[in-house]
């Protein structure tokens, strides 16, 4: 089939890890259902993906459909150092982004692939804005937890009472949620954070809400029922996750991430099963050396196996170390790699825990892989997840709390005893609980599954529009 004859659909993600895989998973279902899906993102982002799939200037079959790729032109150069510089590079990307994706929309169009839907994940709001100009519907893809939907919501609408500068540490209390400290809101929106554009970007998606007809929420509805049931009441939300499980996701051959994977399977394959601790904070979390040390030791003490993903600082920033001779005091016991296949490890039977910071998507795929976690976040919606993930889904115990900016509470004794007790009396209540939501997971994106179902409707939605 020609390209041409498919319904076209445009993504479009913000540059960041925890932005492309979950929008990039959800490109390979909807192309899947026999739509042509053009996935689009800013040209770092191309770079990252050119190294690792060869074929990505192709257009790709999956299933009935097809996935193309289109990366734009930010404004920097390739190594321009403001791209870290969230306060710098949020709204220049809105700046540059809204006049390239709109050329992109109307090219289509000239060559006879016109758009007929639009879909964003977070932080580049201005998306709707685009689609609501070009008269294309607009949909985004909300890569937080429900329960931080809600908490965005009530802030920006002024429905809750939220921490002010006279009254930092008031607890918020939402509908259908437990009730969060007020270091367990998502830090954003918290009145001492040190990054507010980040919350600015984020709540930006709720002034332009009315502009996007539905919000597609990488979850479960029988992980976060009540505030899904909740929050449904104002918007359409379809919770159409964990997109990661989704079998269409995980088998195609196009990857998303932005860093060179090392070897880790040999090392997991040599340990007993349940035995390893497996160690890692996402893609963005900077450390500090003294915290590298505690994290160092605290493993190295509790005499567990591990596999410790120590991303390398970045340019311009002075490297971390490892303690002295830490190398030949752990010798097999554990592997410390800079960047690894998530997927891979999370799903290894030797894995016994994850500990994490609790990014979204992390603390979903840990879940759906069935891997208890050590919840031990910095900020943004990290803090919110680590409540979930040990007072409400059950599936974690708590290492640290977050402090707006880095991880905090760490010292090498908690970690010791924290993996101590993971590994020990609490890891095979852990590992019921958190096998009980890895099979809802799976129910959930099977074929007539909740998330199934959501899906399908939504592609209903924009076959129907299209026509
Ligand atoms: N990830 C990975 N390999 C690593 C570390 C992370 O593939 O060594 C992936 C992980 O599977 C997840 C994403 O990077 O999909 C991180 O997203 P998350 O929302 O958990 O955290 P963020 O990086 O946005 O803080």
């Amino acid at each position: 089939m020609d390209s041409q004859d498919l319904v076209h659909i445009l993504l479009v993600s913000f540059p960041g890890q925890g932005h492309v895989n979950p929008l990039l998973r959800l490109g390979k279902i909807l192309a899947s259902t026999g739509l042509l899906v053009t996935f689009s993102a800013p040209e770092s982002v191309g770079r990252f993906m050119r190294k690792a799939n060869k074929h990505i200037d192709e257009v790709t079959p999956v299933g009935d459909g097809m996935i193309r790729f289109e990366f734009f032109d930010d404004g920097l150069g390739e190594n321009d150092p403001r791209r870290a510089d969230m306060n710098f590079y949020i709204p220049h990307l809105e700046l540059h982004g809204k006049e390239a994706v709109t050329k992109i929309v109307k090219k289509h169009e000239k060559e006879g692939r016109p758009v007929s839907c639009l879909i964003n994940n977070p932080y580049i709001p201005w998306i709707s804005d685009v689609a609501h100009k070009l008269n294309i519907p607009n949909a985004v893809l909300w890569v937080l937890s429900c329960a931080c939907f809600s908490a965005y919501y009530h802030y920006n609408y002024e429905l809750a009472q939220f921490p002010t500068d006279s009254d930092p540490e008031i607890d918020v209390q939402l509908p259908s949620m437990p009730l969060l400290k007020h270091d367990e809101i998502p830090s954003f929106l918290h009145p001492q954070t040190p990054c507010p554009i980040i919350g600015k970007a984020i709540l930006g998606q709720f002034k332009v809400l009315s502009k996007t007809f539905c919000v597609l929420v990488e979850t479960f509805q029988e992980l976060e029922s009540d505030v899904i049931d909740y929050m449904s009441k104002f918007c359409l939300i379809k919770p159409i996750g964990p997109l990661f499980k989704n079998p269409i996701s995980s088998n195609s051959s196009i990857q998303g991430s932005f860093f060179k994977a090392d070897d880790c399977i040999d090392f997991l394959n040599s340990k007993d099963p349940a035995s390893v601790v497996y160690v890692s904070f996402g893609s963005v979390i900077a450390f500090k050396q003294e915290q590298i040390n505690e994290i160092a030791y605290g493993l190295l003490n509790s005499g567990v196996s591990f596999l410790w993903v120590l991303r390398p600082s970045q340019p311009g920033v002075p490297p971390l170390v490892l303690p002295e001779n830490f190398l030949e005091k752990i010798g097999d016991k554990g592997k410390i790699v800079q960047w690894c296949s998530q997927k891979e490890v999370l799903e290894h039977p030797s894995v016994a825990c994850y500990v994490t910071h609790c990014g979204w998507n992390s603390s979903l795929e840990a879940i759906t892989s069935g891997v208890p976690m050590v919840a031990f976040p910095a900020w943004g919606d990290q803090v919110t997840n680590a409540k979930f993930v040990v007072d409400v889904f059950e599936v974690g115990v708590r290492l640290g709390r977050g402090d707006q900016t880095e991880i905090n509470g760490v010292s090498r004794d908690r970690i010791e005893k924290c993996l101590k007790e993971v590994t020990g009396p609490k890891a095979v209540e852990l590992k019921k609980s958190v096998l009980k939501w890895k099979k809802v997971a799976e129910e959930a994106v099977a074929e007539g599954g909740s998330s199934d179902r959501n899906l399908k409707d939504f592609v209903d939605k924009i076959r129907n529009v299209s026509k």
